[in-house]
């Protein structure tokens, strides 16, 4: 969906026009995807506007810099005052938060040494990410043919720029062959996640997700998911998924900042359960819909924008 602009956009340390948020053409990201973003949601709730879960976000981004030897001239808490300062100045009650660090202009060698780590910080309205039904009746995926990539490649518990090509094969594929979105398998064939969503299973009572080791990113939603599951007292593993029991679960649903909890209604034209949402993610969705539109929060997950 085209991005509506907003009028402000904040890089390194300054509120910039939306059209001056430029970078040059040299800059090493451009050339090698040296980035570590976030992508982070804003909710109108009826208690005001609230970031869901900002700090383990930023967290995120700094664990993700930091497995690619790069520091973020900023501390933790100027980056999350930033990130409500842009909001303001751009007067959301509801968006998505985009901030991005990445390897700026200076040296144009694979080397990113010589080159500083710049940040900036961009927010704009977003909807719903699977289209508007996604959330109600579920969504069509596959298999992708692509894997994830192997864990001695690059880090994937890295939320970084250049893993997003390998989330771009799995969707173009997917979208090409007439789905919403893929499922990859790790290296090993076993399963992984979607192109920008972690995957949780049910089968018989029992939710599973796949681990850190099948190459998936560590998602803030996933871990909230979990919580919430365990508060419901509904049983939850993390473990590894073979391909076949996705077909054959009762549930499938996506998780994500953007995909929030999305039933999956069938994998490679095979329907799973009832070929709609099902009780169990109807009743996460619940939990979860109640904290960041309700902002009924026994977490502390909601960061109030004022
Ligand atoms: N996996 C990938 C590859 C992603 O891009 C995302 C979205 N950030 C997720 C999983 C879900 O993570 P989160 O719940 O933190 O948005």
């Amino acid at each position: 969906m085209p991005v509506k602009p907003v009028e402000k956009i904040w890089m390194n340390g300054k509120l910039v026009n939306w059209d001056d948020a430029k970078i040059h053409i040299l800059s090493h990201v451009i050339h090698y995807g040296s980035s570590w973003f976030e992508g982070i949601r804003c909710y109108e709730t009826k208690k005001g506007s609230a970031i869901f879960r900002l700090k383990e976000h930023i967290d995120r981004l700094f664990d993700s810099a930091k497995m690619y030897r790069s520091e973020i001239p900023y501390s933790k808490e100027e980056v999350m005052k930033a990130c409500k300062e842009t909001i303001k100045a751009n007067k959301l009650k509801a968006c998505y938060i985009r901030p991005i660090a990445y390897r700026g202009y200076g040296d144009v060698g694979v080397n990113p040494f010589g080159c500083p780590v710049d940040l900036s910080i961009a927010v704009w309205e977003w909807g719903k990410y699977l289209g508007p039904e996604a959330l109600e009746k579920g969504i069509d995926v596959k298999f992708s043919s692509w894997n994830r990539a192997a864990q001695n490649t690059f880090p994937t518990m890295a939320k970084s720029g250049g893993n997003y090509l390998n989330s771009q094969l799995i969707k173009m594929e997917a979208i090409v062959d007439g789905y919403v979105e893929g499922i990859a398998l790790d290296v090993n064939g076993v399963v992984s996640e979607g192109s920008g969503e972690n995957l949780f299973v049910i089968k018989n009572g029992t939710i599973m997700t796949p681990l850190f080791v099948n190459a998936i990113l560590p998602g803030i939603t996933r871990n909230s998911v979990i919580q919430i599951a365990k508060d419901a007292g509904i049983p939850i593993v993390e473990g590894n998924i073979p391909r076949e029991l996705v077909y054959i679960a009762d549930e499938v649903f996506f998780t994500g900042t953007a995909a929030e909890i999305s039933p999956i209604r069938s994998v490679d034209k095979i329907q799973i359960g009832e070929g709609k949402i099902g009780p169990i993610t109807k009743e996460l969705q619940k939990r979860f819909f109640d904290i960041v539109e309700n902002g009924n929060d026994p977490y502390g997950w909601l960061d109030f924008v004022d």
